[in-house]
């Protein structure tokens, strides 16, 4: 099996099979909070979740949509000539919010030139009806996805990263969103505390069989400011090594379908706010690693995928 020059399923792929050219994602702050941060659900929101609520490299608040897309179309346009964009509602929970804020800030990215998409990252628990009747005139607008923060299956994980819903709610949603056709990107991450490979791969297992279109695999990194930095300092837990990652992502991708896109492979922490594991700046490597793994195996993504 070979997705080009992958033997995975890459988002790069399926945006130019989709589009023709190369898609750029541009990351946007919509100015949210999350449930989980402002009282409802929790005070101090996912043990790993930063001060930036999960979007680091999202374009600066203060501005609005329209301008945050500009700014960064400005930025890739010298190099990049293709003008296809998806607009990434990243940090927080970008659906927590009142429905006209929600409708207003969907479309004004919408009206930009270039977005051809429109991905939103949000929780399971935060998909009201009336959101999802939006969500679902959005999807027949423009080509959408939905992304929902899984992270693991396994509750006692679950509950020490403070994720605040359980494996139900999750179901619900993907069901809700499901019905109405929209397409799903779920995030997983790979090294939690206490979890064993075998763990890791379960969670990997579920997901494979629940009629998801896109996944992302995260490496759990520890950030400086979190509170997964303080748990670490009082609970040293191992960090992966790099070689175990990249087996470990290879088993996954081999128990995936081969028609799920895979959003990402590897972490992402800021140089100055990473504490570990650092290898994982070394982004590039790692991919390499990935694919040099596969082909060591022979082997590709689904291989081992099992209805
Ligand atoms: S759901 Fe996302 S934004 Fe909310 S606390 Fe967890 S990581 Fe942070």
């Amino acid at each position: 099996m070979r997705w080009n020059d992958k033997r995975y399923h890459t988002l790069n792929y399926e945006l130019r099979k989709k589009f023709g050219c190369k898609v750029f994602k541009l990351s946007l702050d919509g100015g949210f909070t999350c449930p989980n941060r402002d009282g409802t659900i929790g005070n101090r929101g996912c043990l790993f979740c930063s001060e930036e609520g999960s979007g680091e490299f999202a374009a600066p608040k203060e501005l609005d949509i329209k301008e945050q897309i500009n700014d960064q179309i400005k930025f890739l346009a010298p190099k990049w000539k293709t003008g296809r964009y998806i607009a990434y509602f990243q940090n927080f929970t970008n659906t927590y919010g009142p429905i006209g804020k929600l409708q207003r800030i969907y479309n004004e990215a919408l009206e930009c030139e270039g977005i051809v998409g429109i991905a939103i990252a949000t929780r399971p628990d935060c998909l009201t009806e009336e959101v999802l009747n939006l969500l679902e005139e959005l999807n027949k607008k423009t080509y959408l996805w939905i992304e929902l923060g899984l992270q693991t299956i396994h509750e006692d994980t679950a509950r020490l990263i403070r994720r605040g819903y359980d494996i139900y709610c999750f179901e619900k949603a993907v069901e809700n969103l499901r019905k109405r056709g929209i397409d799903i990107v779920t995030h997983l991450i790979i090294g939690l505390p206490n979890e064993s490979k075998e763990e890791i791969l379960k969670s990997v297992k579920y997901i494979a069989n629940k009629g998801i279109q896109g996944v992302k695999l995260h490496l759990m990194h520890i950030l400086k400011g979190t509170d997964l930095y303080n748990y670490y300092k009082v609970n040293p837990f191992p960090l992966l090594e790099k070689d175990e990652y990249i087996s470990i992502i290879a088993d996954a991708l081999e128990l995936l379908p081969p028609e799920m896109v895979i959003h990402r492979v590897t972490g992402d922490g800021a140089k100055d706010l990473l504490v570990g594991p650092r290898w994982s700046l070394h982004k590039l490597a790692v991919i390499s690693g990935i694919d040099r793994e596969l082909k060591d195996r022979d082997s590709y993504q689904g291989k081992n995928y099992n209805k």
